[in-house]
């Protein structure tokens, strides 16, 4: 006999989105190496941890060299200490109430958001905003929970809610019965979101349906409106229909660092084939404690840390640098005729490319003639095609650099 893979693997596009940016990107540099090229592309912070949270983590960091204090495997479903600060400051003030049992620490967002279809049967029906964060949709393929990719760029089975100018980036409500419906609010790539009142359809939606709304707010610490929900659990009635995922990375800078938690309410109920229904919460701490042995103490301190007064300003101030950032970015992409979406509420700046060009070549003359990376909005799915996504986490100086060098291209 021979090894068999997991076939469903085989279905994933060839390269991933990042790759084959980093690609064409070094293929550049090499026949141009004296181009200096600025990185608005990739998601990720160039701020490093705050003083306050860097003092907390190298405090734990001591205790872990002392038998008196050091610390062994923890909790799989994080410290207390970490889950209390996080009911109290991330909830309470919304008036929302949250249980120690119903928060679960892990290492990233990214992989609460992969692992959680683990938990449902492969014959629920998915549904995923495009464009989307690619990582629920693979983790769906991956698991086989669709087909293949058709020709308009789609995987058969899975239901897509586009998200485009036209619709002011508010996705329809499926109009089949749908049982998984991931949301991303504030959104990545779009940078757009929802009011109370638009994301209360989903949530009526869903009670309706018996659907369970998956909910990634990894960028609610950037929200600046104030019709804009912090936690889908500020709409009544949410915590019976919802998962939700945050994380401290675009917060506090702990891309590298590792630290996010995730939500599951003891009301979520999910139906066995009998049709009994069953814990939710049971479910995901069952799957916690099976494959995941905490994350690492000293981290949890850290984390803790971003909670404490000076922790909050100093992570303030830099959301507001790169907020700043995004003002820039959205005013000079203004000023030079082209319509840009997002960066109010969220790091991402979408951008609406001129007719007729399409967003791979798009990214290919902002590389060539500006010497500035975005991130091609098909990669995100078919509706992304005709946009381009720019972060707002370079530095300042970089972020203007390259709004000067995009201000002298002629794109008509
Ligand atoms: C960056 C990001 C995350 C965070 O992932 P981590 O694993 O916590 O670093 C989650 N969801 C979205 C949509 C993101 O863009």
């Amino acid at each position: 006999m021979t090894v068999k893979i997991n076939e469903n693997y085989l279905l994933l596009q060839n390269s991933y989105l990042f790759a084959e940016i980093a690609r064409r990107v070094d293929e550049y540099q090499k026949e141009n190496p004296e181009k200096e090229i600025i990185r608005m592309g990739i998601g990720d912070v160039t701020k490093p941890l705050v003083p306050s949270v860097v003092k907390a983590f190298t405090s734990a960091v001591q205790e872990m060299s002392d038998s008196a204090t050091f610390k062994g495997y923890g909790p799989e479903q994080g410290y207390s200490f970490l889950a209390e600060k996080i009911i109290e400051n991330d909830f309470k003030p919304l008036g929302v109430d949250i249980s120690l049992d119903e928060v679960f620490i892990s290492d990233g967002a990214k992989c609460d958001t992969a692992n959680i279809q683990e938990i449902f049967d492969l014959d629920n029906t998915v549904a995923v905003t495009d464009p989307v964060y690619t990582v629920y949709v693979d983790t769906n393929v991956m698991a086989g929970r669709t087909g293949a990719m058709n020709d308009k760029d789609m995987y058969e089975g899975l239901v897509y809610l586009p998200c485009t100018a036209e619709n002011g980036f508010i996705p329809e409500l499926p109009k089949e019965n749908v049982d998984l419906i991931y949301l991303c609010l504030p959104n990545n790539p779009t940078g757009t979101t929802l009011t109370k009142e638009e994301l209360k359809s989903f949530v009526d939606y869903a009670k309706e349906n018996k659907s369970i709304i998956l909910f990634d707010a990894a960028y609610e610490k950037f929200i600046n409106e104030t019709d804009v929900p912090h936690s889908i659990y500020e709409i009544e009635g949410a915590k019976e229909v919802a998962i939700e995922f945050r994380s401290f990375s675009k917060t506090a800078g702990f891309t590298g660092t590792r630290c996010a938690y995730t939500i599951v309410p003891k009301e979520l109920k999910g139906y066995d084939s009998k049709g009994n229904s069953q814990s939710l919460n049971e479910l995901w701490n069952r799957r916690q404690t099976t494959k995941f042995n905490g994350v690492s103490y000293p981290v949890q301190v850290a984390a803790a840390a971003t909670y404490s007064k000076e922790g909050k300003k100093e992570i303030q101030e830099y959301i507001d640098y790169y907020m700043e950032n995004a003002k820039i970015i959205r005013t000079k992409l203004r000023e030079i005729g082209l319509s840009v979406y997002g960066g109010v509420n969220s790091p991402y700046i979408w951008v609406k490319l001129p007719e007729g060009i399409d967003s791979w070549s798009f990214f290919d003359i902002l590389l060539k003639e500006a010497n500035v990376v975005g991130t091609p909005g098909a990669g995100f799915g078919p509706s992304g095609e005709g946009y381009l996504r720019l972060t707002a986490f370079n530095t300042l100086d970089n972020t203007k650099k390259a709004m000067e060098r995009i201000s002298k291209l002629n794109f008509n």
